[in-house]
């Protein structure tokens, strides 16, 4: 059965006792939500996770890492790492991404490693694939893209994104479009190319009942994926997005009637004051389904720095109902993540998610807060350290610059937290 199947029938699964433990809630509340389909747990059946989570509304904001190979950039050693890192730094999930290498070697032993769930985009496959036999990603038949999502739930993958709203219809809208950057999602692309050179329906949503199946068999979360999300600020809210928006929304009532575990993913870059309509709007077509964002990034100008835009984004997001991040890293549109820029960018989303909590008044998030006032009030560095989201970095410069009082080498003998404690 899948998490849902169980949750419709009455039955509190392992999965959904455990993330109840961390969320500091009541199981039967994770239960209700899973079978409302207005929170998910990605858990593959065919492994079994140490920590899995459980995302969409009323639980902590989640945060997701994406690793991955490209071309000129495939070594196993560094993507092994980049998840080490990832889940040292508090990411709830990874989504391994790899376009260039053994894509299923790569894939199985981030899976072998993690201890949280990992999602793919298992069309990634069909863009490899086409450069090793020398085929071109049009001459694929429908059913190889079925093949690939068979393939990459065998391996134990837990969520899967599938570009399944690019129809026919949604391409029309393309055609018309005004905008400057016409498509910006890997995944949206390939689809819509093979749409448009074999003049043919997208095969995840003529065969969705046949994805349903496939999903509902090893329990896998399916993330239905923005291939036309705006890749620009000046493209953000068009018809385009919300064209294909709608048609997610459809599914959603299709995948919940099967018992398969359902989100919806959105934009990507949005001004700051289009974010509370996006989410409303996304949580209102989604008929409540968790929400994934990547993102989003409410400027388009902070090359090297889009993981600070994108925290700025994520926390509002967050605060107004998103409930899984995707990060940003400071390489984003500039090149393929370093380990470095995967830890930075973990910290980054884990700050706009924490934000969220507090905003939204997370009782975990909020006795978190208050035991970093007592540290601080206590001159406690080392607890301050564990409490806080980045404390190894907070240590490592709390020593490089020492002072030998009870404050810190800011203010020094004039530190406020102990004048006042010894006036007041
Ligand atoms: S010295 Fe200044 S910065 Fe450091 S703990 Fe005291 S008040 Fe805070």
């Amino acid at each position: 059965m899948t998490q849902m199947e169980m949750a419709k029938r009455g039955i509190i699964s392992e999965e959904m006792k455990k993330t109840a433990k961390e969320e500091g809630i009541e199981a039967e509340i994770v239960r209700k939500r899973i079978a409302e389909g207005k929170a998910v747990i990605p858990a593959n059946k065919l492994r079994k996770l140490q920590k899995p989570i459980i995302v969409g509304e009323g639980f902590s904001v989640k945060v997701n890492a994406n690793i991955g190979t490209s071309k000129g950039f495939s070594s196993l050693e560094e993507e092994k790492e980049k998840a080490r890192v990832a889940i040292e730094y508090g990411a709830d999930a990874l989504m391994v991404l790899s376009t260039w290498g053994d894509l299923k070697a790569i894939r199985k032993a981030i899976i072998e490693i993690s201890p949280i769930p990992v999602g793919s985009v298992p069309i990634y496959d069909s863009a490899v694939k086409s450069y090793e036999i020398g085929k071109n990603v049009v001459d694929f038949s429908e059913k190889d893209f079925l093949e690939m999502v068979i393939d990459h739930a065998k391996d134990g993958i837990d969520f899967m994104t599938i570009h399944v709203g690019v129809t026919q219809r949604v391409l029309e809208f393309i055609r018309k479009s005004k905008r400057t950057l016409k498509i910006v999602s890997r995944g949206g692309s390939i689809i819509a190319g093979w749409m448009l050179k074999n003049k043919k329906e997208n095969p995840f949503y003529k065969y969705f009942d046949e994805l349903l199946g496939i999903a509902k068999e090893y329990d896998i979360t399916l993330s239905l994926g923005d291939g036309m999300r705006p890749g620009a600020i000046v493209d953000a809210s068009d018809s385009q997005q919300f064209e294909e928006l709608f048609v997610l929304g459809e599914l959603v009532e299709k995948a919940r009637k099967k018992d398969v575990q359902v989100m919806i993913e959105g934009p990507g870059h949005l001004p700051l004051n289009e974010i509370e309509m996006n989410v409303k709007l996304m949580k209102k077509a989604g008929k409540g389904a968790p929400i994934f964002l990547l993102g989003p990034l409410p400027t388009d100008r902070a090359m090297g720095y889009d993981h600070i835009a994108s925290a700025v984004g994520g926390a509002l997001a967050g605060y107004l109902g998103a409930d899984f991040l995707c990060y940003v890293t400071p390489s984003e549109h500039i090149s393929l993540p370093t380990i470095e820029d995967v830890r930075e960018g973990v910290i980054a989303s884990k700050i706009a998610a924490t934000i969220a909590d507090v905003a939204r008044g997370n009782v975990n998030a909020w006795k978190l807060e208050r035991e970093m006032a007592i540290a601080r009030k206590e001159f406690n560095w080392e607890k301050m350290f564990r409490l806080s989201i980045a404390g190894k970095i907070a240590k490592e410069k709390h020593s490089k610059r020492p002072y030998d009082g009870d404050g810190c080498s800011m203010c020094g003998p004039f530190c406020a937290i102990k004048i006042a404690e010894e006036c007041l």
